[in-house]
């Protein structure tokens, strides 16, 4: 679903991605763990289209789109859940919800918008029950839910997914990690990207370790869970 080859991206004139492959294979759930300021966010920002990259290649689903915008991401089915997820304070929630299916919006009315509203309270009752709230009046794990519906009404086949358990109590992190392997199990391919190692890695099938922006280490989640050095580095034990 994506290959990312030799990609390099930073800000100005200093690269602080340096040369990053990466693969998320077609509904697979892929995380990619690391410290503070490893290049997480950056990796991802590429991926949307939100970061042009100095180097290398991003295919999505076998077709190289390494030099497209967000907007032409969108419509090949890459979305983003943004860290600190990002929703517009002032709009309802439903509003929220709609602006994550404008593309479909600015040209007609359309009717698969208010089915896609429908499973996405389904799958978020909580986010019904508030429909005509204000956003900024959530809860932070409501407003997470919000951030992961929003980016759903795109109808992505790839969910990007920076830092979804940031600043969660545990029990609304296992409520979201439930949603993500839910999402995941239904055939959605994810890209995770996390501080929380322990959880990403027990949700995902792959992990890839990003340190000072490279990958250091790739295998499958369940070696990386037991491995001694990632226990010590990124789980805290
Ligand atoms: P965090 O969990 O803290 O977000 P991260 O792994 O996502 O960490 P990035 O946010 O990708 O890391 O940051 C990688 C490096 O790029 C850091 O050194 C950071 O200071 C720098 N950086 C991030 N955003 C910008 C920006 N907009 N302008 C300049 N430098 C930036």
């Amino acid at each position: 679903m994506l290959e990312i080859t030799d990609l390099a991206a930073g800000y100005g004139a200093s690269d602080v991605l340096h040369g990053i492959s990466l693969n998320v294979p077609e509904g697979e759930c892929v995380c990619l763990i690391g410290a503070n300021g490893a290049g997480k966010s950056t990796l991802l920002r590429c991926v949307a289209g939100l970061l042009r990259p100095s180097r290398g290649r991003i295919e999505i689903a076998g077709r190289d789109r390494t030099g497209g915008s967000a907007s032409a991401r969108l419509s090949y089915g890459v979305a983003m859940v943004p860290e600190g997820r990002r929703v517009f304070a002032p709009m309802t929630v439903r509003e929220n919800l709609e602006m994550g299916a404008f593309r479909r919006l600015i040209w007609r009315r359309d009717r698969t918008v208010s089915d896609d509203l429908d499973t996405v309270f389904e799958l978020f009752p909580r986010l019904a029950e508030r429909q005509h709230q204000a956003a900024g009046l959530l809860s932070g794990g409501e407003q997470q839910m919000l951030a992961i519906g929003r980016a759903l009404m795109s109808r992505p086949r790839l969910l990007l997914l920076d830092e979804p358990s940031m600043g969660l109590a545990p029990r609304v992190v296992q409520d979201i990690f439930a949603t993500i392997r839910r999402l995941n199990r239904d055939g959605m391919s994810i890209l995770l990207a996390e501080q929380n190692a322990n959880m990403a890695l027990k949700s995902a099938t792959l992990g890839y370790v990003i340190a000072e922006g490279e990958i250091v280490r790739v295998a499958e989640s369940s070696q990386l869970l037991d491995d001694h050095s990632v226990r010590s580095a990124y789980l805290g034990l």
